[in-house]
């Protein structure tokens, strides 16, 4: 290999890193990061929590209501899903992230955010001081919207009673909306993420903070700063709890 296309092929790893991880937001923990990826075995980040079926680190109570609910048929997305995508996590978790729905990755593995997004999800859990194994991950569908369309309103109706009864079941003392349509959901609003960031607001009387999807992040690394703020106030409150 020449020269020049040893440079060519350092130069595009650089250039895929910054897309999947940016540049500069998580400098001081992706550089521990590193450190600890180099020191690891090699293996998918996905890979890297316990990976079981589900719903790890469960509850009776959360074990029996997938029971209930993973051959869910109620909306046409059962149709085109490789899999049902019940949520991951501690069942004690303190703080339950909500997303939107499973990606490609996450409809092939049944797992949430296990795909680029969830990547830096982690980055993002990291950098308030938490593990995926200390929260509660679950998405407004549990079912992939084809070529990840945008979540229909009928969908979400009817999926959203299933992520209503995980939030009774694990009581998180903060719920950390990621993305318009887990706030939306959430809030019964229709207000857009710009007007909902930066307030906590509450559902039934849990707390929580706005913030952008990881997958919105990595099509937008210039809104990384304004996700600090919001994990920032997710560590504020989460000291409090
Ligand atoms: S998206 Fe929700 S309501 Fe629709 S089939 Fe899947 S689990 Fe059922």
């Amino acid at each position: 290999m020449s020269e020049k296309e040893i440079f060519e092929q350092i130069e595009n790893y650089f250039k895929w890193y910054q897309k999947i991880y940016g540049s500069s937001l998580y400098l001081k923990h992706e550089i521990s990061d590193v450190n600890i990826v180099a020191q690891a075995p090699v293996q998918p980040a996905s890979q890297k929590v316990t990976r079981v079926s589900g719903y790890s680190q469960t509850s009776p109570e959360l074990q029996e209501f997938y029971l209930q609910i993973k051959d869910c048929r109620k909306c046409e997305l059962h149709k085109t899903r490789k899999n049902f995508v019940f949520g991951y996590g501690n069942a004690n978790a303190k703080v339950m992230f909500v997303g939107e729905a499973p990606g490609k990755e996450e409809d092939e593995q049944g797992l949430p955010f296990v795909g680029p997004a969830g990547k830096l999800l982690d980055k993002m859990l990291f950098s308030v001081g938490l593990k995926r194994e200390d929260v509660y991950i679950a998405n407004v569908l549990k079912c992939r919207p084809p070529m990840n369309r945008n979540p229909r309103p009928d969908e979400v109706m009817q999926c959203e009673p299933y992520l209503k009864k995980q939030l009774e079941l694990i009581k998180p003392r903060l719920i950390v909306a990621l993305g318009l349509y887990a706030a939306q959901s959430l809030l019964k609003t229709q207000q857009t993420l710009s007007k909902m960031r930066g307030s906590i607001h509450q559902y039934e009387n849990i707390p929580i903070i706005i913030t952008y999807h990881p997958a919105a992040l990595l099509r937008n690394p210039m809104w990384k700063q304004q996700a600090w703020e919001d994990l920032k106030q997710v560590k504020k409150l989460l000291q409090k709890t």
